[in-house]
């Protein structure tokens, strides 16, 4: 057995990261300012957006995009149920009713077809998610989102360095939103991005992201600054300071390498699962991509064993292999189970998957041996716990 805990994720942060951060800390400039924008700026570049708005996490992105969408009460948006909650508790923020339409087994992504089975007059919206860095079928959603006249938004949260048919997420006419959280391809300690080809979707997002003040307010407080400044409307306080982006910058250079490594790991556990008949490994998808691989989520097939998905997964802690849930489905979460409830069998794929799903270990500073460790102990802890 392994000797010492490995963690399900740890970000790869090195000296160039420390010293940035140093440097706005000396610098007297912490807060939003040029580091801020020459992180939109290459991140612009690396996605191949026109138009991006840093901020404070993606769940801020999401909040903010429903808005300058014109997403409100008493409209519809259709998204998936295996999604971390953040996606679809800002549909409630803005007024909007959520509507869980299934997903793909094998993908884990959702179901075009099922999407369209959910679109009623009220359906304004699709939020795809890009489940654990596979894109869904953009040119199917397109297609649906142009027969019924609705707004596509991207939670491009898992999806930095995804690509489908050759073009990176963010680049689409769609709104997108990434998330630089620790567990995330790459991280800023906490925050998130905005990307769209929209000019004025872009300008409505800045504006609301600080208070409502007219775009490049920060630069009030420097030499070219003036500092009167103008409310025009009652915005938010979800800012990106320069010490995340100065984590950002530096993280953003090392993303494909990133995704190389994460790629590796995630090759050796396919083949080294394939032929272990209680875990389901992660489907391809029929199209052509780049897998960014933010996570490895198999589904442990619970009717073979004894025990269930928690407690599997307390028995991998227990031979010192960390683990994480992504996701336990929305509609399953208490608060989602009174207010929003389903019926039964309306989702059967999201409740399958959120019963058996689990992380493992997937982040690029692991090593080959990390990765023999885990399936050794998932084989361990399958030979004990075998019906
Ligand atoms: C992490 C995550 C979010 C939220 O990102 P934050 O930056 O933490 O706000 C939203 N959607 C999905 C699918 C996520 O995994």
């Amino acid at each position: 057995m392994r000797k010492e805990f490995l963690p399900f994720s740890i970000p790869t942060i090195e000296e160039e990261e420390i010293q940035e951060v140093v440097d706005s800390l000396k610098s007297g400039w912490i807060t939003t300012g040029p580091k801020v924008k020459r992180f939109e700026d290459d991140f612009k570049a690396y996605v191949d957006s026109p138009f991006a708005v840093p901020l404070s996490s993606a769940t801020a992105g999401l909040h903010l995009a429903l808005l300058a969408m014109g997403i409100g009460a008493g409209d519809e948006v259709i998204t998936t149920p295996m999604t971390f909650a953040a996606t679809v508790n800002v549909m409630l923020h803005v007024g909007a009713t959520p509507v869980f339409a299934d997903i793909e087994p094998g993908t884990l992504n959702i179901d075009v077809r099922a999407i369209r089975k959910k679109i009623t007059e009220r359906t304004k919206a699709i939020v795809p998610v890009h489940f654990a860095g596979l894109p869904c079928d953009m040119d199917a959603i397109f297609a649906l989102a142009k027969e019924f006249n609705l707004q596509i938004l991207e939670d491009a949260a898992h999806a930095i360095g995804t690509e489908y048919k050759g073009k990176r997420i963010g680049s689409f006419d769609t709104v997108s939103v990434f998330s630089f959280h620790p567990i995330k391809n790459i991280t800023t300690g906490e925050g998130g991005m905005v990307c769209t080809r929209d000019e004025k979707l872009a300008e409505e997002v800045s504006l609301l992201k600080f208070h409502g003040m007219s775009r490049e307010a920060w630069k009030r407080y420097s030499a070219q600054g003036t500092p009167n400044y103008d409310i025009v409307l009652p915005g938010f306080k979800y800012n990106m300071m320069d010490i995340q982006a100065a984590l950002g910058i530096h993280q953003l250079r090392k993303l494909d390498s990133f995704i190389e490594q994460r790629t590796k790991i995630a090759e050796f556990y396919n083949a080294a699962f394939a032929e272990v008949e209680e875990i389901l490994t992660p489907s391809a998808a029929p199209y052509a991509y780049r897998h960014a691989w933010h996570l490895y989520t198999p589904l442990v097939r619970i009717e073979k064993l004894t025990i269930d998905r928690d407690a599997f997964m307390a028995e991998l802690k227990k031979e010192n292999i960390g683990t994480g849930l992504h996701f336990k489905a929305v509609h399953h979460h208490p608060y989602y189970r009174e207010n929003l409830p389903v019926s039964p069998g309306e989702l059967p794929h999201a409740d399958y998957a959120s019963e058996r799903i689990f992380s493992l270990p997937l982040f690029p500073k692991m090593v080959m041996e990390d990765a023999k460790d885990v399936v050794e102990a998932v084989k361990n802890v399958l030979a004990r716990t075998r019906k």
